[in-house]
C-alpha cells in the first residue's frame, strides 16, 4: 500500500473573505426545495438505516434521462462510482486507455486496482482525436468536457468512436456536462458498451452531498451493483437520497443555475483575453487560462496574495504555464479581474 499515490484534490482552506475559484464548485447555492427535503428527512427518519437499493432515488435519475431502474447505478459521489467502474469494468489484459491531460483520478484509480494503462496524447490544440483511441484497449476513459481543459467533444465525435470501438466499455465522465456540452446519454439505448457517469456536485449545487451516478445497459450496472454490494450496502444516505430527488425534479432552478453559471463564464473569458490571456473553449464550469507573459505558478501565487484561489498543475509540463479557474458569482468575477488588472500592470 505505501506503493500508491494517492489523488490530491484542491485544498479547502478555512479562511474568511476568501475567493474560492479553485474546486469547481457551483457558486450558487442548491435549489430550495433541496433544503426543504433535508428538513423533513433529519425529522422522521435518520434512526433508521436507508435503502441499500436506492430505489427511489435511481427512479427520479432514471426518469430524469428517459432510461430505467435498471439502467441507473448510485455511489457516494462520481468519485466512488468510478472506482467501482475501474474495479468492475476496465480491469482487462489490454491497457485501459485515457487522455494524456485529463482528470487526475484515473492513474490513481489504476494503482489502486493494478490496472494496465496508456495515455494518449492530446493534440497540440488539447482536444481529444478518437482516431487516436482506435487501437487494442481493455476500454477507454475520459471526461466529456475534458478537465482541466474544459473543452467539450462533439457528440458526432463520441458516436464515431462508438462505432470504431465495439468490444470493451467507453466510459463518458460528464462531470461538467450541464455548462454547455452535449451529453452522449441518448446514445446509451443505442450502444451497450457506453457508460455515462455524471454527478450532482456540479451543476446541481451539491459537493456537499455526495450523489454521483453512472447510466448504462443493464449488464453493465448489475456489475457495478455486485462490486458495491461487496464493499458498502448504503453508500447513498438518508439525506442524499432526499437532497438528490429534490435537486433533480427541479429542473428550472437546475437550467437557472446553469444558465448563469455559462453567462458569467463568457464575460470572464471576454475581460481575460483583454488582459492578454489565451482561454481554451470550455464547456464547463471552469475555464483553462495562459498569460501570454506570466506563468501559471506565478499567477496563482500572487492571485493567492490577494486571497483569490485558483488551481495550477505542475505537470504534465504541457500544461504547467495555464491556470485553471471555477466560475463563480459575477461579484467574485469582477473581484478576480480587478486583481488581475493590478497585478498584471507594467511596473
Ligand atoms: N470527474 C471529474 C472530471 C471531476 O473533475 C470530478 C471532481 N473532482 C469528479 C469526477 C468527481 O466529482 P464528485 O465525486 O464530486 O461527483
Amino acid at each position: 500500500m505505501h506503493k500508491l499515490t494517492p489523488y490530491v484534490p484542491g485544498e479547502q482552506p478555512k479562511l474568511d473573505n476568501l475567493v474560492k475559484l479553485n474546486t469547481n464548485e457551483n457558486p450558487y447555492g442548491p435549489s430550495p426545495k433541496v433544503l426543504e427535503a433535508l428538513t423533513l428527512e433529519a425529522a422522521e427518519s435518520l434512526r433508521l438505516y436507508p435503502d441499500p437499493n436506492s430505489e427511489a432515488l435511481k427512479a427520479a435519475i432514471a426518469s430524469a434521462h428517459q432510461l430505467h431502474s435498471e439502467n441507473v447505478f448510485v455511489g457516494n459521489g462520481s468519485d466512488e462510482v468510478l472506482a467501482h467502474v475501474f474495479q468492475a469494468l476496465l480491469k482487462h489484459s489490454r491497457p485501459l486507455l485515457f487522455p494524456d491531460i485529463t482528470y487526475s483520478f484515473y492513474p490513481v484509480y489504476c494503482g489502486l486496482y493494478d490496472i494496465d494503462y496508456q495515455t494518449v496524447p492530446l493534440s497540440d490544440d488539447f482536444t481529444i482525436q478518437v482516431e487516436d483511441y482506435d487501437q487494442p484497449n481493455g476500454g477507454i476513459v475520459f471526461p466529456n468536457p475534458n478537465a482541466p481543459t474544459g473543452i467539450p467533444l462533439a457528440l458526432a465525435e463520441i458516436e464515431k468512436l462508438l462505432k470504431i470501438n465495439k468490444h470493451s466499455v467507453l466510459v463518458v465522465d460528464e462531470a461538467y456536462v450541464d455548462f454547455g456540452t452535449e451529453s452522449a446519454v441518448n446514445l446509451i439505448k443505442h450502444y451497450p458498451n457506453l457508460l455515462v457517469v455524471q454527478t450532482l456536485s456540479k451543476a446541481r449545487s451539491l459537493a456537499g452531498l455526495r450523489v454521483g451516478y453512472a447510466l448504462g445497459a443493464a449488464d453493465l450496472i448489475e456489475a457495478l451493483i455486485r462490486v458495491k454490494d461487496s464493499f458498502n450496502s448504503y453508500p447513498i444516505d438518508r439525506f442524499a437520497s432526499a437532497g438528490g430527488i429534490a435537486a433533480i425534479q427541479d429542473q428550472a432552478y437546475f437550467q437557472d443555475t446553469c444558465r448563469k453559471v455559462v453567462a458569467t463564464r463568457e464575460a470572464l473569458i471576454a475581460q481575460l483575453t483583454a488582459l492578454g490571456f489565451a482561454v481554451l473553449p470550455s464547456g464547463a464550469n471552469f475555464i483553462f487560462a495562459k498569460h501570454h507573459t506570466r506563468d501559471g505558478a506565478e499567477i496563482s501565487a500572487l492571485l493567492r496574495q490577494k486571497n483569490i484561489i485558483v488551481r495550477h498543475f505542475k505537470t504534465p509540463s504541457r500544461i504547467a504555464s495555464y491556470v485553471r479557474i471555477s466560475i463563480g458569482t459575477e461579484a467574485q468575477s469582477l473581484l478576480l479581474i480587478q486583481a488581475l488588472a493590478e497585478l498584471l500592470q507594467p511596473s
